[in-house]
């Protein structure tokens, strides 16, 4: 609609498409009334969405227009990661609020472009309005499955051990906005052992743990002691939120957290996944719920919500 365009809108287009990477699966990006993706033979097409909403998930400042832009796709990319899925094609819908300097939406596209650039995936489309409202961007991503098959939520099995990437808590301090999304480690996991079920983190340790745990009809039990803590974790710990607690319930850490067999844990463990620990933090069981071992021994139940009382 006419009085919906953005200022600048077709030039920004314009911009978009002579800046685009093409990736073999994308037969046709920006510039037509839609894009044509044709995901390799025998492989699977996944797609995520996520919205994200000035004033609500985030505020200008602290965030720039470039990393709004680029957390925007990163967050996608994160659930397809959680899939085990290759990154094809992203779609960006932006409702631009009126009255932002002119490099606004440039700048905002161009992390779009950052967070994209990584995977040689196409920004293969999306739509432009303006309006008086925040600013409003919502990104689709199309992925591929990996030869191995896609991982769902549904598959973790009693006797799986819980592994998690990387480390967690405090990611609000600044983690949460400039995060690479753990693709590569994803695809590069699967292809050497198979895993059974995963998830991204961004909810929570605890939250995303019960995910699996409801999804899989299943049991957990943490180990408190090896749950790997971000130093921004411990720098944050407070008597009332100590680093353990931060790492259970703060959330948007998008690190990944999976199951597989014991033999096949340990597999993924002797990976070399540069910049990437992978930890072995506990292991699943016949029944429901989910416990915490605490360093005495003593187990205490876990709820979704996390480990709310002084530990
Ligand atoms: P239509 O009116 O047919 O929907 P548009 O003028 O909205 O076409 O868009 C023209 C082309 O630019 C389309 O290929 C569309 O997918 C793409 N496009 C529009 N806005 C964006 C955006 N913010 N990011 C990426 N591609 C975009
Ligand atoms: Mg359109």
């Amino acid at each position: 609609m006419a009085d919906g365009k953005a200022p600048g809108e077709f030039d920004l287009i314009r911009l978009l498409r002579e800046r685009q990477v093409v990736h073999p699966a994308v037969r046709l990006g920006i510039g037509d009334d839609a894009a044509i993706l044709s995901p390799a033979a025998g492989r699977e097409l996944l797609i995520a969405a996520d919205m994200l909403m000035e004033g609500t998930h985030f505020t200008f400042p602290p965030l720039t227009p470039r990393e709004a832009g680029r957390k925007a796709l990163a967050v996608n990319l994160s659930d397809l990661a959680a899939m085990a899925a290759e990154p094809l094609a992203a779609f960006v819908t932006v409702a631009l609020p009126r009255g932002r300097s002119a490099s606004f939406a440039l700048e905002l596209h161009e992390g779009v472009l950052d967070a994209a650039r990584p995977f040689g995936m196409s920004l293969a489309g999306g739509d432009t309005n303006a309006w008086d409202g925040p600013l409003v961007i919502s990104v689709t991503v199309c992925g591929q499955s990996s030869a191995a098959g896609p991982v769902c939520r549904s598959g973790a099995l009693p006797e799986d051990r819980i592994l998690v990437t990387g480390s967690l808590g405090g990611s609000l301090s600044g983690h949460h906005a400039s995060f690479t999304p753990r693709v590569r480690e994803a695809l590069t996991m699967q292809q050497t052992a198979p895993i059974h079920a995963m998830i991204d983190i961004s909810d929570g340790l605890a939250a995303d743990l019960h995910h699996i745990l409801d999804e899989s009809q299943v049991a957990a039990v943490l180990e408190a002691a090896r749950i790997p803590l971000t130093p921004e974790a411990h720098r944050q710990a407070t008597a009332e939120k100590p680093a353990l607690v931060r790492a259970l319930s703060d959330g948007e850490d998008f690190e990944l957290l999976l199951t597989a067999a014991p033999d096949d844990a340990a597999r993924l463990l002797a990976l070399d996944l540069p910049g990437c620990p992978l930890t072995d933090i506990g292991s699943i069981h016949a029944g429901s719920g989910c416990q915490l071992r605490q360093a005495d021994g003593s187990l205490i139940p876990l709820e979704r919500s996390g480990w709310q009382h002084q530990l």
